[in-house]
């Protein structure tokens, strides 16, 4: 992936779930760092350990890692960098296997976990094939995630050589944590920034704004090489999230075109831009939009009316 730094690309068997890349860094001492712990799903699980095999003992043939270090102590932290269950369903599955390892994650992620919305509200997972597979999900999900060590942000986690530096960067969920290498530039983006695709952003944790300050907060970082969690590796970081920023901006612009042409509800927005592309994504964008739409009331660009018991949005000066 990047001098040192290794990803193992776990599969979802879920329809509609994407494939998440988890990042290995061996510590050169028979330990090592991975950022996310991927699913729960034992096919997914195994796949991933499958790869990791593999991975560990390429790693001890090139001698980055020493011939006798054992399995179990190969993996001494795993960062979360978010509460959604395609980053950390997978860390209790981990820990049976490297029993050393140290979990870590931010405040608001372990806040998350503690309430367990994430998990038992993914739908994705509730609708799943057979009862089965139902009954062992869930079985699954109901594993508590114990994080053992809280990250504040702008603390430095050393892995051998390297000093990689905790980045809070909120907005796509509240919690998220990046990693970022200074000496070269590389960062572990989790969701923040996609190669393809933008970030989704939607209720109840999502957060418009954060999500922006957090995008811009990177650009000034100026990172040469992003690795996120779903796709490849992201090779024009800056250009990258500019684009995103100025996709974001056009979305904002098209929403308050639609509202100025007659007061609209957020149902309504998200049907003009989105119904062409199936019910799915309507469905999916419909809660972005009511990010955008209450970002662009607390900007002024909009204000809230109740049309009967619905609240429409029009452009705040007429
Ligand atoms: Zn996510």
């Amino acid at each position: 992936m990047a001098p040192g730094i290794f990803s193992v690309r776990e599969k979802s068997y879920s329809f509609g779930q994407p494939a998440t890349n988890i990042y290995y860094v061996p510590d050169g001492d028979g330990g090592g760092l991975l950022y996310d712990a991927g699913y729960a799903m034992y096919r997914s699980f195994n796949d991933f350990m499958t790869g990791f095999r593999g991975l560990a003992a390429h790693l001890k043939q090139s001698g980055r890692i020493p011939r006798a270090a054992p399995f179990s102590g190969l993996v001494t932290t795993i960062v979360l960098s978010h509460e959604h269950h395609d980053h950390c369903s997978g860390a209790p599955l981990l820990k049976r296997y490297f029993p050393r390892a140290r979990v870590l994650a931010s405040k608001a992620t372990t806040a998350l976990l503690k309430s367990q919305d994430a998990i038992h509200k993914d739908l994705g997972e509730l609708m799943e094939h057979l009862l089965m597979s139902l009954f062992y999900r869930i079985v699954r999900a109901q594993q508590s995630i114990h994080v053992d060590h809280i990250l504040q942000g702008n603390e430095t986690i050393d892995c051998g050589d390297r000093k990689f530096t905790v980045l809070l960067a909120p907005g796509h969920s509240p919690g998220q944590v990046l990693l970022y290498e200074h000496a070269s530039g590389i960062m572990l983006s989790s969701d923040l920034v996609l190669r393809i695709g933008s970030t989704w952003l939607g209720p109840p944790h999502s957060d418009y704004q954060a999500y922006q300050d957090s995008m811009d907060g990177i650009v000034r970082l100026n990172p040469t090489l992003m690795l996120p969690a779903h796709g490849g590796a992201i090779l024009n970081p800056r250009e990258r999230v500019q684009e995103l920023l100025s996709f974001r901006r056009l979305r904002e612009e098209q929403i308050i075109r639609i509202c100025g042409q007659a007061p609209q509800s957020t149902g309504d927005v998200a049907w003009r831009i989105y119904s062409e592309r199936g019910i799915g994504t309507y469905l999916m964008a419909k809660g972005m939009v009511g990010l955008v739409l209450g970002h662009l009331v607390a900007v002024g660009q909009l204000r809230r009316v109740k049309k009967g018991r619905k609240t429409k949005y029009v452009p705040a000066v007429k």
